[in-house]
């Protein structure tokens, strides 16, 4: 349970530097033609291998298999996992030959960016991003700010499959449906992108105004813990120092309430920032809203969520999008208090982000007031969270919709 903490901030000294429809527990390693991958993944058997879907042991392997020495494989995974580079012919310090055998069947990055908008305070860009397959995710980098103004936080939420399967009434993504997963490479280039963006625009007026991505929330299209082995493989390659060195703390996944990731997640002994999508006080509403909660119902996720608080000692966080006259009034603000009390928990609340269904309104600034007044009353911490944004819909899976919705696609 240990972690570098190297980002500290949002500015800081200048570095040097499968598809699987089967969305849950039937994910299957396979070999590949050369490397490794972790995990391997089936959506690319028989095509290419990324050089974003590897760690520094595949590409270890890989140096050898194509008659390099091992630590030519370290110096891969630096250009391509630390200092984001997507040109093999600028890894100044691999042999041009070792660069034309990966060139044949190894390209750097999936992902093309097809889309960027910004909102209109300039504190939330988000980004479509098209797969060689042609499918489309969304990232998002959300700027915050400290008590004196400066930008102290720049977090990348980012998407982890290709639409979802787990239907969440409120949810855009969750109504187009469960497309594909994807790759740990897929999920990293989110960051990445991002990052380099970071770096390119740092202002050049010395070493401590380097920006750099500080926060990566698993919160944007799909299901975590229905993808949990490359997401788990994403969040190792984004905490390996010697690529962006990311402490574990400052990376939180986000869960509809899959109750058997959380138990797995639990065991893996990281301390990740652990967020559950709740949104209800009861699972007679919650199997309303959230499917996922016939399956896995409040209690098993509460005692799932305890184990998780007990293992890393931190804090589970609850989200809670208020939904007008849905699940905003001051007695299920009551019922909720009951239902979390006890835990090591905070609640995020969230007036919902607009949907598909133009019956789900997002609960007026007066009922948001009492809502949260009645928590804080029962001692139950809570924050109100604007959602970014909106101008630019920020919500997960808006962009991707508007986008196939849309003329210009
Ligand atoms: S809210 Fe999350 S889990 Fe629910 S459908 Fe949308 S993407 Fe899937």
């Amino acid at each position: 349970m240990t972690e570098k903490p190297r980002r500290s901030g949002g500015k800081g000294p200048r570095r040097a530097n499968p598809p699987s429809n089967a969305p849950e527990g039937t994910f299957k390693p396979s070999p590949t033609r050369r490397g490794r991958t972790t995990p391997p993944s089936p959506r690319r058997e028989g095509g290419p291998v990324y050089l974003t879907d590897m760690d520094q042991a595949a590409m270890e392997e890989l140096a050898l298999s194509l008659g390099q020495p091992r630590f030519r494989g370290r110096q891969l995974f630096h250009w391509v996992h630390g200092r984001l580079e997507t040109d093999l012919n600028r890894m100044s310090n691999l042999p041009g030959g070792f660069a034309t055998q990966l060139a044949e069947e190894h390209p750097v990055v999936h992902a093309a960016s097809v889309r960027e908008t910004v909102s209109a305070d300039g504190e939330t860009r988000k980004r479509l991003l098209q797969m060689p397959d042609g499918q489309r995710v969304e990232t998002v980098l959300m700027e915050a700010r400290g008590p004196g103004r400066e930008v102290d936080r720049y977090t990348v939420c980012v998407s982890s499959q290709v639409g979802c399967a787990l239907g969440c009434s409120f949810c855009v993504t969750g109504q187009v449906g469960f497309v594909r997963q994807l790759s740990q490479g897929e999920i990293v280039e989110q960051v990445y992108g991002f990052e380099r963006w970071l770096r390119e625009t740092s202002p050049e007026r010395g070493e401590g105004e380097q920006r750099f991505v500080t926060n990566v929330v698993y919160m944007g299209m799909g299901e975590p813990m229905a993808n949990y082995e490359a997401v788990m493989a994403s969040v190792r390659l984004l905490t390996d120092p010697e690529g962006l060195g990311l402490g574990a703390r400052r990376i939180t996944l986000s869960t509809a309430g899959l109750v058997p990731g959380i138990h797995r997640l639990a065991d893996e002994g990281l301390p990740l920032g652990l967020a559950i999508s709740l949104h209800a006080p009861n699972d007679q509403l919650r199997d309303r809203l959230m499917p996922v909660n016939r399956r896995y119902p409040i209690a098993s996720l509460l005692g799932a969520a305890a184990k998780y608080a007990e293992k890393t000692g931190r804090r589970v966080t609850y989200e809670y999008s208020l939904i007008e006259g849905v699940n905003d009034s001051v007695a299920q603000a009551r019922e909720l208090a009951r239902v979390l009390g006890g835990q090591l928990c905070h609640v995020n609340l969230i007036p919902v982000n607009v949907s598909l269904d133009p019956t789900l309104r997002s609960s007026n600034p007066k009922r948001v007031a009492a809502f949260r007044k009645a928590l804080e009353e029962a001692h139950i911490p809570c924050t109100l969270r604007q959602s970014r944004g909106q101008d630019i819909l920020a919500a997960c899976g808006q962009l991707r919709y508007t986008a196939e919705n849309s003329d210009e696609g």
